[in-house]
């Protein structure tokens, strides 16, 4: 019996450069290991055994963290030196930094203290040098890439989940003690002067601050033409898995699966998507399928069936 703890099932995204693209490691010997030889073997797996993924239903809804923001008052006319459009991960550590040096800092987001939707991987080493190695909520001494059905590779770099929950309390809680504003609402629109800009918001707000900056991620509309990340993924509690426990399986690109679905088995050659496992333990295990970058996106339907194939 599998329970599903929580999917993610986010909106397409503007592809931007996440940690985990960034693998520079060599590949390592061969070690011996216990990972399955194909990704069919996978599918079997997860569908005789544990029933079908796309039928569990999520146990949990996404929470919100209790802070008391100080909130901006337009009335008050205060000169903002810097507004932050988006509270993501991007944005919410760029005003921590910022900040820091008495500069005037207006976030502004329309859900400010929800709790950020997507997963985050990361190399240890990355976040260590920005004293964020307090957020992980597990760490894999190794990662592994499954890069067709005859090789794999072995990144000796220790790898991490960061705990959203840790890393967005630290920085709000930063934000606050450095005198972060916050302003609740979306951005419609923004215009640029010679001295100064300014925002427009969907409750008619109008700010003006001497730089804007856009964190809005992937639910951007000030970027056109971009390219797309999708990606569906799982926390799933089974009875076993085939992932061994001390790597975290980055990428696994094996396509011999979809073999018998020759519809799919096309569209992953033009639009190809990995699997990503983080093994927490024997019976937990965090899988996402990605489509890393398309124009146009990839099919939410589709990245969902490739995952359950
Ligand atoms: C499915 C998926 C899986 C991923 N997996 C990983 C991974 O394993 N490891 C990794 O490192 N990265 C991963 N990424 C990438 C990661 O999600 C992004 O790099 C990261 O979220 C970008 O952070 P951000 O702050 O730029 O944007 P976002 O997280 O998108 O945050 C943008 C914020 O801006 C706000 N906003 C948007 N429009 C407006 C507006 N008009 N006005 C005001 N506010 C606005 C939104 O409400 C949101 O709070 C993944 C991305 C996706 C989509």
């Amino acid at each position: 019996m599998a329970t599903l703890l929580w999917p993610f099932p986010p909106p397409p995204a503007a592809a931007k450069t996440s940690q985990f693209l960034h693998s520079s490691t060599p590949p390592l010997p061969f070690p011996k290991t216990h990972h399955p030889s194909s990704r069919k073997s996978l599918s079997e797996f997860h569908s005789s055994r544990f029933g079908n993924f796309l039928d569990l239903k999520p146990e949990a809804k996404p929470e919100s963290l209790h802070f008391d923001l100080h909130q901006f008052d337009p009335s008050t006319r205060s000169r903002l030196d810097v507004i932050i459009i988006g509270t993501g991960p991007a944005g919410l550590r760029l005003a921590e930094q910022v900040s820091r040096y008495d500069i005037k800092v207006c976030s502004v987001d329309p859900s400010p203290l929800s709790m950020w939707p997507n997963n985050y991987g990361v190399w240890v080493d990355e976040f260590e040098s920005l004293n964020l190695e307090s957020c992980f909520d597990k760490t894999w001494p190794m990662a592994s890439v499954h890069v067709n059905d005859s090789q794999t590779k072995y990144l000796d770099r220790p790898y991490g989940r960061v705990s959203r929950k840790k890393l967005k309390t630290l920085l709000l809680e930063r934000c606050l003690s450095n005198g972060v504003q916050f302003h609740k609402a979306k951005v419609w629109k923004i215009e640029h002067e010679e001295f100064e800009s300014s925002i427009l918001c969907d409750d008619e707000n109008e700010f003006k601050a001497s730089l804007i900056v856009d964190a809005s991620g992937f639910a951007s509309s000030f970027i056109e033409n971009h390219g797309y990340q999708i990606a569906h993924g799982i926390l799933a509690e089974v009875e076993e898995h085939p992932f061994d426990l001390d790597k975290m399986l980055l990428m696994d690109w094996r396509d011999s699966h979809l073999d018998n679905e020759p519809y799919l088995r096309t569209s992953n050659s033009r639009f190809p998507t990995f699997l990503y496992a983080m093994p927490f333990d024997s019976n937990l295990v965090f899988l996402e399928e990605t489509s890393l970058v398309s124009r146009p996106v990839l099919s939410y339907m589709e990245i969902k069936k490739r995952m359950e194939i």
